[in-house]
Protein backbone atom coordinates (compact mmCIF):
# COMPACT_ATOMS: atom_id res chain seq x y z
CA UNK A 1 0.00 0.00 0.00
CA UNK A 2 0.99 3.51 -0.39
CA UNK A 3 1.87 5.23 3.00
CA UNK A 4 3.22 8.88 4.66
CA UNK A 5 5.90 7.24 6.49
CA UNK A 6 8.20 9.49 9.42
CA UNK A 7 11.45 7.96 9.69
CA UNK A 8 12.80 10.62 11.34
CA UNK A 9 13.25 14.55 12.10
CA UNK A 10 12.66 16.26 8.38
CA UNK A 11 12.67 12.71 7.08
CA UNK A 12 9.05 12.25 5.96
CA UNK A 13 8.77 9.88 2.76
CA UNK A 14 5.76 8.61 0.75
CA UNK A 15 6.51 5.10 -0.56
CA UNK A 16 5.14 1.69 -0.62
CA UNK A 17 4.56 -0.09 3.03
CA UNK A 18 3.91 -2.83 3.80
CA UNK A 19 -0.16 -3.91 3.84
CA UNK A 20 0.03 -4.14 8.48
CA UNK A 21 -0.77 -7.43 9.95
CA UNK A 22 -4.14 -8.28 11.95
CA UNK A 23 -4.25 -9.37 15.55
CA UNK A 24 -7.34 -11.11 16.39
CA UNK A 25 -9.09 -8.29 18.05
CA UNK A 26 -8.13 -5.84 14.95
CA UNK A 27 -10.20 -4.43 12.01
CA UNK A 28 -8.65 -3.82 8.82
CA UNK A 29 -9.94 -0.33 7.71
CA UNK A 30 -9.53 0.98 3.99
CA UNK A 31 -9.42 5.05 5.07
CA UNK A 32 -11.49 7.42 3.56
CA UNK A 33 -10.54 10.69 5.27
CA UNK A 34 -7.41 11.61 7.43
CA UNK A 35 -6.28 15.37 9.30
CA UNK A 36 -3.22 17.16 9.25
CA UNK A 37 -2.39 17.99 12.49
CA UNK A 38 0.45 20.65 14.09
CA UNK A 39 1.46 17.64 16.40
CA UNK A 40 2.47 16.08 13.23
CA UNK A 41 4.06 19.17 11.89
CA UNK A 42 6.12 19.13 14.80
CA UNK A 43 6.97 15.88 14.95
CA UNK A 44 8.63 16.36 11.20
CA UNK A 45 10.32 19.52 12.88
CA UNK A 46 11.26 18.67 16.28
CA UNK A 47 10.97 15.07 16.27
CA UNK A 48 10.78 12.08 17.64
CA UNK A 49 8.75 13.35 20.01
CA UNK A 50 5.74 11.31 20.68
CA UNK A 51 6.76 8.70 17.31
CA UNK A 52 8.15 5.53 19.51
CA UNK A 53 11.98 5.63 18.83
CA UNK A 54 12.65 2.35 20.49
CA UNK A 55 10.05 -0.67 19.88
CA UNK A 56 6.65 0.31 22.07
CA UNK A 57 6.41 -2.32 24.76
CA UNK A 58 2.63 -3.74 23.44
CA UNK A 59 2.50 -2.78 20.08
CA UNK A 60 6.43 -3.43 19.36
CA UNK A 61 6.44 -0.61 16.94
CA UNK A 62 9.03 2.15 15.97
CA UNK A 63 10.13 4.28 13.51
CA UNK A 64 9.63 4.35 10.52
CA UNK A 65 6.08 4.59 11.61
CA UNK A 66 2.82 5.51 9.35
CA UNK A 67 1.34 9.35 10.71
CA UNK A 68 -2.31 10.33 10.97
CA UNK A 69 -4.22 10.24 14.20
CA UNK A 70 -7.45 12.01 13.06
CA UNK A 71 -8.96 9.93 10.89
CA UNK A 72 -12.21 7.51 9.44
CA UNK A 73 -12.22 4.73 7.40
CA UNK A 74 -14.86 1.72 6.13
CA UNK A 75 -13.86 -1.57 7.72
CA UNK A 76 -13.32 -4.29 5.06
CA UNK A 77 -11.66 -6.95 7.41
CA UNK A 78 -12.35 -8.14 10.87
CA UNK A 79 -10.03 -10.41 13.28
CA UNK A 80 -11.78 -13.72 14.63
CA UNK A 81 -12.47 -12.04 18.18
CA UNK A 82 -14.03 -8.61 17.01
CA UNK A 83 -17.52 -8.45 18.37
CA UNK A 84 -19.87 -5.57 17.51
CA UNK A 85 -18.19 -4.33 14.04
CA UNK A 86 -19.27 -5.52 10.70
CA UNK A 87 -17.40 -5.78 7.17
CA UNK A 88 -18.75 -2.55 5.62
CA UNK A 89 -19.27 -0.33 9.08
CA UNK A 90 -18.15 3.40 8.56
CA UNK A 91 -15.93 4.11 11.72
CA UNK A 92 -13.81 6.72 13.09
CA UNK A 93 -10.99 6.00 15.12
CA UNK A 94 -10.28 6.83 18.41
CA UNK A 95 -6.43 7.06 18.41
CA UNK A 96 -5.41 6.14 22.48
CA UNK A 97 -4.79 2.44 21.94
CA UNK A 98 -4.92 1.42 25.77
CA UNK A 99 -4.57 -1.98 27.42
CA UNK A 100 -8.07 -1.77 29.04
CA UNK A 101 -6.40 -4.01 32.08
CA UNK A 102 -4.30 -1.05 34.12
CA UNK A 103 -5.10 0.32 36.95
CA UNK A 104 -5.36 3.64 35.19
CA UNK A 105 -7.83 1.77 32.22
CA UNK A 106 -10.09 -0.16 35.02
CA UNK A 107 -10.70 3.49 36.50
CA UNK A 108 -11.19 4.97 33.02
CA UNK A 109 -8.08 7.09 33.05
CA UNK A 110 -7.80 5.76 29.47
CA UNK A 111 -5.31 8.49 28.64
CA UNK A 112 -3.09 7.45 31.26
CA UNK A 113 -2.61 4.05 30.86
CA UNK A 114 0.56 2.37 31.65
CA UNK A 115 0.96 1.25 28.08
CA UNK A 116 -0.88 3.83 26.00
CA UNK A 117 -0.36 3.12 22.03
CA UNK A 118 -1.53 6.11 20.33
CA UNK A 119 -2.21 5.44 16.58
CA UNK A 120 0.15 7.40 14.43
CA UNK A 121 2.79 7.45 16.94
CA UNK A 122 3.11 3.93 18.33
CA UNK A 123 0.97 1.86 16.13
CA UNK A 124 0.52 2.59 12.33
CA UNK A 125 -1.74 5.45 11.55
CA UNK A 126 -4.18 6.75 9.00
CA UNK A 127 -1.93 8.86 5.88
CA UNK A 128 -2.11 5.58 4.20
CA UNK A 129 -4.35 3.51 1.68
CA UNK A 130 -5.30 1.19 4.85
CA UNK A 131 -5.18 0.76 8.46
CA UNK A 132 -4.95 -1.95 11.35
CA UNK A 133 -6.76 -1.08 14.47
CA UNK A 134 -7.96 -2.33 17.43
CA UNK A 135 -11.88 -2.93 17.35
CA UNK A 136 -11.88 -0.97 20.68
CA UNK A 137 -10.63 2.29 19.08
CA UNK A 138 -13.70 2.70 16.27
CA UNK A 139 -16.89 3.88 16.37
CA UNK A 140 -19.37 3.37 14.31
CA UNK A 141 -20.74 6.53 12.33
CA UNK A 142 -24.10 7.76 12.57
CA UNK A 143 -26.43 7.98 9.13
CA UNK A 144 -25.70 12.11 8.61
CA UNK A 145 -21.77 12.30 9.51
CA UNK A 146 -19.94 11.71 6.42
CA UNK A 147 -16.43 10.09 6.63
CA UNK A 148 -15.13 13.91 5.75
CA UNK A 149 -16.75 15.07 8.90
CA UNK A 150 -15.54 11.80 11.11
CA UNK A 151 -11.84 12.58 10.45
CA UNK A 152 -12.71 15.64 12.85
CA UNK A 153 -14.21 13.52 15.62
CA UNK A 154 -10.72 13.41 17.21
CA UNK A 155 -9.93 17.61 17.85
CA UNK A 156 -13.81 17.90 18.73
CA UNK A 157 -13.56 15.06 21.21
CA UNK A 158 -10.13 17.52 22.72
CA UNK A 159 -12.30 20.17 22.94
CA UNK A 160 -15.30 18.28 24.15
CA UNK A 161 -13.29 16.59 27.17
CA UNK A 162 -11.18 20.05 27.84
CA UNK A 163 -15.23 21.88 28.38
CA UNK A 164 -16.26 18.66 30.28
CA UNK A 165 -13.20 18.96 32.36
CA UNK A 166 -13.31 22.95 33.24
CA UNK A 167 -16.54 22.17 34.51
CA UNK A 168 -18.03 24.36 32.22
CA UNK A 169 -21.12 25.55 33.02
CA UNK A 170 -24.51 26.89 31.35
CA UNK A 171 -25.27 30.56 31.19
CA UNK A 172 -21.19 31.30 31.95
CA UNK A 173 -18.49 33.14 29.80
CA UNK A 174 -15.45 32.08 28.30
CA UNK A 175 -12.63 33.17 26.23
CA UNK A 176 -10.67 30.96 23.99
CA UNK A 177 -6.86 31.66 23.04
CA UNK A 178 -6.43 30.42 19.66
CA UNK A 179 -8.55 30.39 16.73
CA UNK A 180 -7.19 27.30 15.04
CA UNK A 181 -8.55 23.87 15.10
CA UNK A 182 -8.62 23.17 18.37
CA UNK A 183 -9.90 26.53 19.29
CA UNK A 184 -12.91 26.69 17.03
CA UNK A 185 -13.68 22.87 17.83
CA UNK A 186 -13.44 24.50 21.68
CA UNK A 187 -15.78 27.65 20.91
CA UNK A 188 -18.19 24.88 19.36
CA UNK A 189 -17.90 22.51 22.29
CA UNK A 190 -18.76 25.18 24.35
CA UNK A 191 -21.46 27.14 22.29
CA UNK A 192 -23.22 23.05 22.95
CA UNK A 193 -22.68 23.06 26.38
CA UNK A 194 -25.09 26.11 26.91
CA UNK A 195 -22.55 28.76 27.46
CA UNK A 196 -23.80 32.88 27.06
CA UNK A 197 -20.73 34.42 25.25
CA UNK A 198 -17.29 33.30 23.71
CA UNK A 199 -14.57 35.42 23.29
CA UNK A 200 -12.12 34.19 20.64
CA UNK A 201 -8.66 35.87 20.62
CA UNK A 202 -6.55 35.22 17.93
CA UNK A 203 -3.25 37.18 15.98
CA UNK A 204 -4.50 36.36 12.38
CA UNK A 205 -7.72 38.03 10.97
CA UNK A 206 -7.68 35.49 8.57
CA UNK A 207 -9.33 32.94 11.28
CA UNK A 208 -12.20 36.11 12.12
CA UNK A 209 -14.72 34.45 9.50
CA UNK A 210 -14.64 31.55 10.98
CA UNK A 211 -15.05 32.11 14.34
CA UNK A 212 -18.17 34.33 14.06
CA UNK A 213 -19.41 31.98 11.41
CA UNK A 214 -19.36 29.33 14.35
CA UNK A 215 -20.83 31.33 17.14
CA UNK A 216 -18.34 33.64 18.55
CA UNK A 217 -19.38 36.33 20.48
CA UNK A 218 -16.21 38.71 19.80
CA UNK A 219 -13.39 38.14 17.31
CA UNK A 220 -10.57 39.89 19.38
CA UNK A 221 -7.52 40.27 17.16
CA UNK A 222 -4.33 40.66 19.11
CA UNK A 223 -2.36 43.11 16.90
CA UNK A 224 -5.28 45.52 16.83
CA UNK A 225 -6.73 45.72 20.46
CA UNK A 226 -5.74 44.39 23.90
CA UNK A 227 -7.48 41.24 24.43
CA UNK A 228 -7.24 41.77 28.73
CA UNK A 229 -9.06 45.31 28.02
CA UNK A 230 -11.51 44.36 25.95
CA UNK A 231 -12.62 41.62 27.82
CA UNK A 232 -12.92 44.00 31.25
CA UNK A 233 -15.10 45.72 28.97
CA UNK A 234 -17.63 42.92 27.60
CA UNK A 235 -17.45 41.54 31.50
CA UNK A 236 -18.01 44.82 33.30
CA UNK A 237 -14.98 44.85 34.54
CA UNK A 238 -14.75 41.14 36.00
CA UNK A 239 -13.20 38.76 33.39
CA UNK A 240 -14.40 35.55 31.93
CA UNK A 241 -15.57 32.59 34.07
CA UNK A 242 -13.37 30.28 31.77
CA UNK A 243 -10.63 30.97 29.45
CA UNK A 244 -9.30 27.70 27.33
CA UNK A 245 -5.62 28.06 25.93
CA UNK A 246 -5.48 26.72 22.34
CA UNK A 247 -2.39 27.68 21.08
CA UNK A 248 0.19 26.00 23.30
CA UNK A 249 2.86 28.87 24.59
CA UNK A 250 3.68 30.61 27.45
CA UNK A 251 2.13 33.91 25.76
CA UNK A 252 -1.16 32.51 25.21
CA UNK A 253 -1.13 31.48 28.83
CA UNK A 254 -0.39 34.76 30.09
CA UNK A 255 -3.44 35.84 28.19
CA UNK A 256 -5.80 33.10 29.33
CA UNK A 257 -4.86 33.70 32.72
CA UNK A 258 -5.18 37.74 32.36
CA UNK A 259 -8.76 37.12 30.73
CA UNK A 260 -10.67 35.24 33.27
CA UNK A 261 -11.88 36.84 36.37
CA UNK A 262 -10.83 35.96 40.14
CA UNK A 263 -12.30 32.63 41.27
CA UNK A 264 -12.04 31.30 37.57
CA UNK A 265 -10.74 28.11 36.16
CA UNK A 266 -8.28 27.94 32.99
CA UNK A 267 -7.86 25.30 30.67
CA UNK A 268 -4.62 24.32 28.98
CA UNK A 269 -5.29 22.41 25.45
CA UNK A 270 -2.10 23.65 23.79
CA UNK A 271 1.09 21.65 23.96
CA UNK A 272 4.03 23.58 25.03
CA UNK A 273 7.41 22.08 24.29
CA UNK A 274 9.02 23.38 26.54
CA UNK A 275 8.77 24.49 30.46
CA UNK A 276 7.63 28.08 30.55
CA UNK A 277 7.52 30.68 33.45
CA UNK A 278 3.94 31.98 34.57
CA UNK A 279 1.88 34.49 37.18
CA UNK A 280 1.70 32.31 39.88
CA UNK A 281 0.92 35.20 42.06
CA UNK A 282 -2.54 35.57 39.46
CA UNK A 283 -3.63 32.19 40.26
CA UNK A 284 -3.25 31.84 44.04
CA UNK A 285 -4.39 35.45 44.78
CA UNK A 286 -7.44 35.47 43.05
CA UNK A 287 -7.84 31.26 43.67
CA UNK A 288 -8.02 30.43 39.87
CA UNK A 289 -8.65 27.10 38.93
CA UNK A 290 -5.55 25.53 36.23
CA UNK A 291 -7.30 22.40 34.42
CA UNK A 292 -5.32 20.27 31.53
CA UNK A 293 -6.32 18.27 28.61
CA UNK A 294 -4.12 15.86 26.45
CA UNK A 295 -6.35 13.85 24.54
CA UNK A 296 -9.74 12.56 25.64
CA UNK A 297 -11.51 9.80 27.31
CA UNK A 298 -15.21 8.79 26.67
CA UNK A 299 -16.33 11.89 24.08
CA UNK A 300 -16.09 9.88 20.91
CA UNK A 301 -20.06 8.60 20.55
CA UNK A 302 -20.93 12.04 22.58
CA UNK A 303 -18.97 13.86 19.15
CA UNK A 304 -20.51 11.77 16.53
CA UNK A 305 -24.05 11.85 18.43
CA UNK A 306 -23.53 16.00 18.26
CA UNK A 307 -22.13 16.01 14.50
CA UNK A 308 -25.39 13.97 13.68
CA UNK A 309 -28.09 16.30 14.48
CA UNK A 310 -25.85 19.37 14.13
CA UNK A 311 -24.72 20.69 17.45
CA UNK A 312 -21.33 20.28 16.30
CA UNK A 313 -19.79 21.33 12.73
CA UNK A 314 -16.64 19.93 10.71
CA UNK A 315 -17.49 20.54 6.96
CA UNK A 316 -17.08 24.78 8.27
CA UNK A 317 -13.59 23.73 9.45
CA UNK A 318 -11.93 22.13 6.40
CA UNK A 319 -10.12 24.48 4.11
CA UNK A 320 -7.81 22.13 2.26
CA UNK A 321 -8.35 18.92 0.55
CA UNK A 322 -5.94 17.04 -0.82
CA UNK A 323 -4.88 13.55 -1.90
CA UNK A 324 -2.32 11.19 -0.14
CA UNK A 325 0.75 11.75 -2.63
CA UNK A 326 0.39 15.60 -1.69
CA UNK A 327 0.12 15.41 2.02
CA UNK A 328 4.47 15.23 2.73
CA UNK A 329 4.80 18.76 0.47
CA UNK A 330 1.62 19.95 2.41
CA UNK A 331 2.77 18.87 5.90
CA UNK A 332 6.54 19.94 5.26
CA UNK A 333 4.62 23.52 4.36
CA UNK A 334 2.52 23.17 7.39
CA UNK A 335 3.26 26.65 9.25
CA UNK A 336 3.43 28.47 5.77
CA UNK A 337 -0.03 27.50 5.08
CA UNK A 338 -1.45 27.65 8.43
CA UNK A 339 -2.40 31.14 8.62
CA UNK A 340 -4.73 30.84 5.85
CA UNK A 341 -6.16 27.42 6.68
CA UNK A 342 -7.93 25.61 9.34
CA UNK A 343 -8.00 21.86 8.72
CA UNK A 344 -5.92 20.17 6.31
CA UNK A 345 -7.83 17.25 5.33
CA UNK A 346 -6.18 13.94 2.93
CA UNK A 347 -9.12 11.97 0.81
CA UNK A 348 -8.37 9.33 0.17
CA UNK A 349 -9.21 8.17 -3.99
CA UNK A 350 -8.97 4.39 -3.92
ZN1 LIG B 1 -4.14 16.04 16.01
ZN1 LIG C 1 -4.09 0.48 30.55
Amino acid sequence: MKALVYHGKRDLRYEDFPDPRMGPGDVRLQVKSSGLCHTDFNEYLNGPLYVASTPHPRTGRSVPIVLGHEFSGEVIEIGPEVAGLRVGDRVAVNAVDCCRKCEFCRRGLFIQCRSAATIGFARDGGYADYAVVPADCCHILRPNVSFRAAALVEPLSVALHSVRKAKVEAGSRAAVVGGGTIGLCTLQALRACGVLDVYVIEKSPAKQRFAEELGASRFIHTEQSDPRQVILDLTGEMGVDFAFECVGSGSALETALSVTRPGGTICLSGVVPHAIQFDWNNVLSKEKTITTTIAYSDEFPIVIAMLNDGRLKAEGLITRTLPLREARGTLERFEELGSANIKMLIEMTS
